[in-house]
């Protein structure tokens, strides 16, 4: 029997003046606005939704405070702020307060909220249901069943450059890696997220936060562009194969998407309910890198989205369910039996499989297989078999060099009467454009690798030399559409 009201958490924080006792969030009375009772009412009916607390939230204290306390059973802990995030301006943010067991991870865009909070004994969510209106859900990690049959192609041996670095020495200081996700919803998994964008955000934090926590501080993922595709959902091979393929007349518009934004990873999220997500490939390469993910909480809460992209990146599940060698006889994730379910977990890659035969139920935990790390004392890994921290060390270079990869392979001139009719070419800051014959109104565009527009260029003469100069070091995409055909060049 579910409850509508449960009391759990009281937030207090050390302001920057150091007062203590400040309230971030309270309990809110006041009635819901049609918009926001519609959905309350999607996310009560969600099976993985314990119960849910409407709150007051106040975004300026979320901004400033220093710790929150949360209620733990019955105990009040106080989690301290690891650091605010301020993505370009004060109304867009985030915020992650964490210590060895508890990770309190927050998105803010305007007035969308979004984020969860892991404790060894509960897991909440919090969402916002409308416009200045907000919800604190208890829900249960383990409502939706995992499958480990997520992954749709086998690994296939083609990443010979990675292997050999897989075998060798890593090297000491790591150079700084820039992974751009492209996110596509379908149009019920935009409508099942309160905020597209910030949704994308959230996860990205996630995502962000389990590097971090496992020493891989030099990778970041960041978002390339996030959009809406018409598609109704089927179920997760049949999505995501639809995703992955070009001219299909089902979802074609991701692979144009993809060179114009510069995105190394693509994921579908889609409401399909037989699984939580699936991976196109294990260790895919810039033509395989395609997954898919459903935005249910219940998957939320076990790092899905993060999961997925593990996998493409070349990371396995615990040897309990897989034990195959390839690409990484070191590349599993981790399973941790304690002498009960709250002092036992698993790591990113690894399925409940080995606990539920023990008897046991493990939480996952936001954090990659790794041997040299400890989670309450304990290794979190193998040198010989559990250490995803690994792969992802060898094969990120390779993975945030995917989308330069495939523009490389893009720039081909546009062929009429088998004569070129239009170039670009990139030399010392500027950017030559040459045009056999101006038959339509043409405009070049200039995107950062984020999907900013930089520049927009009206193309009036044949030739046309633009001075780059302004523009910081940088991988920058140029795109035009000439004759009905999209020109890129990086
Ligand atoms: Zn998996």
């Amino acid at each position: 029997m579910r409850t509508n009201i449960f009391s759990f958490i009281v937030i207090a924080l050390l302001s920057a003046s150091q007062v203590f006792g400040q309230i971030c969030w309270t309990k809110s009375n006041k009635p819901l606005s049609k918009e926001a009772q519609e959905r309350y009412d999607y996310l009560y009916a969600n099976p993985s939704v314990i119960s849910i607390e409407l709150i007051n939230l106040d975004i300026n204290e979320l901004y400033t405070a220093k710790s929150m306390n949360i209620n733990t059973n019955e105990q009040l802990v106080r989690v301290n702020k690891l650091k605010t995030n301020v993505r370009d301006n004060i109304n867009n943010f985030d915020v992650v307060f964490a210590d060895s067991e508890n990770e309190v991870l927050l998105s803010v865009l305007g007035k969308d909220i979004q984020g969860n909070i892991h404790s060894p004994s509960a897991s909440y969510s919090i969402q916002t249901l409308a416009d200045g209106e907000y919800a604190l859900l208890k829900v249960d990690a383990d409502a939706m069943k995992e499958d480990v049959n997520d992954i749709i192609d086998e690994y296939e041996k083609n990443h010979t450059e990675e292997l050999l670095s897989g075998g060798g020495i890593l090297p000491p200081s790591p150079v700084a890696v820039t992974i751009k996700v492209i996110v596509a919803f379908t149009t019920a998994a935009a409508n099942a997220v309160s905020n597209t964008t910030n949704y994308v955000n959230c996860r990205l934090l996630e995502m962000n936060q389990s590097l971090s926590n496992s020493s891989l501080s030099h990778i970041t993922i960041l978002s390339a562009y996030v959009y809406t595709t018409s598609y109704t959902a089927v179920n997760f091979t049949t999505d995501l194969n639809r995703f992955y393929g070009n001219n299909d007349g089902c979802m074609d518009d991701i692979h144009t998407k993809r060179l114009t934004y510069g995105g190394d990873v693509c994921v579908l999220m889609t409401t399909s309910t037989d699984l939580c997500g699936k991976a196109k490939a294990i260790a895919a390469d810039e033509n395989t890198a395609f997954c898919a993910v459903s935005p249910n909480i219940g998957c939320e809460m076990k790092y899905t989205f993060s999961h997925e992209i593990g996998h493409l990146v070349g990371c396995r599940h615990d040897t309990y369910v897989d034990n195959t060698s390839t690409p990484y006889a070191y590349g599993h994730g981790y399973v941790y039996l304690g002498s009960s379910s709250a002092s036992s977990w698993r790591t990113m890659m690894a399925y409940d499989n080995k606990c539920t035969a023990a008897g046991y139920n493990c939480a996952r935990i936001n954090y990659w297989s790794y041997p040299n790390a400890t989670y309450n004392g304990i290794a979190m890994g193998t040198t010989s078999t559990n250490n995803n921290r690994r792969v992802w060390y060898n094969r990120a270079q390779s993975v945030a060099g995917f989308a330069e990869k495939l523009l490389a392979g893009s720039v081909t001139p546009v062929l009429l009467n088998n004569r070129p009719k239009l170039s670009i070419q990139y030399r010392n800051n500027v950017l030559s454009i040459n045009i056999n014959e101006i038959t339509e109104e043409l405009t070049l565009t200039i995107y950062d690798i984020w999907g900013n527009q930089i520049k927009t260029i009206n193309l009036q003469h044949q030739n046309e030399n633009i001075q780059l100069d302004n523009l910081q070091n940088g991988l920058y995409i140029a795109t035009t559409k000439y004759n009905s055909q999209l020109f890129v060049v990086k």
